[in-house]
């Protein structure tokens, strides 16, 4: 007993520490000055935050999404903002094509690549899983399929630059959540995905960094349309955690967990008392104003 506690003590130091680890606050931004940057789903919420904040930081920019008069302006606030350059590709990432397009456009223009951030999302509904395989199977397309094809183009020039990959994902990857079967899933595919591809990173001695940026509830207008009815929670900001984002990748940090707090807390729940955090995701929610 004794000795089973001089174990798990400082066992559970070692966790808690490790799930309430911030950031160093060693980030500077000019870390990103003169970098090469792409930016999926940068026409709204936060990848739109994330091109501005770039823009500041004198960056190279190329965004994508599906909306190109949206793009058109997004570009010409980066460009105002001091981005180093900007532009743009538009199309939709169910386009099996559209990721070596976008690749393909870096390198034309820029000859290289030091940061790839994967950030868009295809629609998704917020309510019980309707059955709508063909919607599973179109959301893997968008929301995974198309990270790992975007992420095998932009490889030779991320070893080039040892630059780094982030990956968007959400509390929903890592913690099961109701309503969002469909997206849940595809965010789960990515935590698989790329911590396995980490993996073989260290092994190859290939230095590019992936992070993973486990996000809790953020402002931005899709989610707050998609699930404030439904949820007790108050959305954290989207250009704060735009900039954590960012942060992050050129930190070169295995997983932004923003806000800090509720997403650090609910991992470590998950650890200690898995059935006591799902009796508290689900209290979290307004299932009356679910209507099915
Ligand atoms: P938004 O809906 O605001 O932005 C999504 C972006 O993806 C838009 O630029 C959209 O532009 C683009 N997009 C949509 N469909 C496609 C498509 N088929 N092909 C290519 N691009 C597409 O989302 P958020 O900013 O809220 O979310 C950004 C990321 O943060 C996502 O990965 C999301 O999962 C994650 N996240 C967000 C949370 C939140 O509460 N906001 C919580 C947890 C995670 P267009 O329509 O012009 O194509």
């Amino acid at each position: 007993m004794g000795l089973l506690l001089k174990i798990f003590i400082p066992l559970l130091g070692l966790v808690l520490a490790f799930y309430f680890y911030s950031a160093p606050e060693n980030f500077n931004e000019e870390m990103l000055r003169g970098k090469r940057v792409i930016v999926t789903g940068a026409s709204s919420g936060i990848g739109e935050q994330m091109a501005y904040h770039l823009a500041r930081m004198e960056a190279h920019l190329l965004l994508t999404a599906r909306t190109e008069a949206k793009l058109q302006k997004v570009v010409e606030r980066c460009l105002e903002l001091g981005a180093a350059s900007a532009h743009y590709v538009s199309g939709s990432m169910e386009d099996t094509a559209l990721p070596e397009v976008v690749v393909r456009e870096a390198e034309n223009s820029w000859g290289g690549l030091d940061m790839l951030i994967l950030n868009h999302i295809g629609h998704s509904h917020f309510n019980y899983f309707n059955g709508d395989v063909g919607h599973v199977r179109k959301l893997l397309e968008t929301n995974f399929v198309s990270y790992v094809a975007m992420t095998v183009s932009a490889l030779p020039m991320l070893k080039e630059s040892e630059g780094s990959i982030v990956v968007v994902s959400s509390m929903a990857g890592k913690v099961g959540t109701p309503f969002v079967a469909p997206y849940s899933a595809t965010k789960f595919a990515l935590d698989g995905f790329f911590s396995s591809l980490r993996h073989e990173f260290i092994i190859e001695k290939v230095n590019v960094s992936i992070t993973l940026c486990i996000l809790g509830y953020i402002n931005t207008e899709s989610a707050i349309r998609a699930v404030s009815h439904a949820i007790r929670d108050t959305p954290a900001p989207k250009e704060e955690c735009a900039l954590e984002i960012i942060k992050s990748g050129a930190l070169r940090q295995r997983e932004l967990h923003y806000p800090p707090r509720v997403v650090s807390s609910a991992l470590l729940l998950q650890l200690i008392a898995p059935d006591f955090l799902d009796s508290l995701v689900r209290s979290n929610y307004k299932v009356e104003n679910v209507k099915r």
